[in-house]
């Protein structure tokens, strides 16, 4: 398996070297908004420490990035009023990866409302900053 590479573009911003639209932070997971959504309030979990993914991740980080998973899925619920969540993890190149380190997209769903394609358009900061502000009053309010 390929190493680590820690100028990928998750390691610069949990070194913050990159702005995110943060929501939401523990000791070893961070929660922030994906820059190209692809629902309103699509969010991305990740570990703190260095791992690409899912095939190299130490079991301990992955139980935190997943209670993590856990806590926005439902504050995503609130939020957006959502009628369920989509929970994403891609694993190489060949399994839909794009950035290398290990993240989990969280997706707020409406009935009768698709996915827009994956890494599509970047979506206007403002409307981000507005989407991380609501999750995070809703963990707030968990
Ligand atoms: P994946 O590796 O799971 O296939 O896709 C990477 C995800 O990261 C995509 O959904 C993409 O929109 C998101 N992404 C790529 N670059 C950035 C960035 O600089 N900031 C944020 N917040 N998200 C990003």
């Amino acid at each position: 398996m390929t190493a680590y590479d820690p100028n990928n573009i998750f390691a610069k911003i949990l070194r913050g070297e990159m702005p995110c639209h943060k929501v939401y932070e523990d000791e070893k997971t961070i929660c922030f908004m994906d820059i190209m959504p692809r629902t309103d309030g699509h969010a991305l979990v990740l570990p703190k420490a260095p791992s690409r993914n899912i095939l190299d991740i130490a079991p301990e980080d992955l139980a935190a990035v997943m209670a993590t998973v856990q806590k926005v899925a439902r504050a995503a619920m609130r939020a957006f009023n959502a009628e369920g969540v989509t929970v994403q993890q891609f694993n190489e190149s060949a399994g839909g990866q794009m950035v290398f380190h290990t993240h989990v997209h969280v997706l707020p769903r409406h009935s009768g409302v698709a996915l827009k394609p994956h890494g599509s358009g970047m979506a206007d900061p403002e409307v981000l900053k507005a989407h991380a502000a609501r999750l995070k009053a809703a963990l707030d309010g968990a």
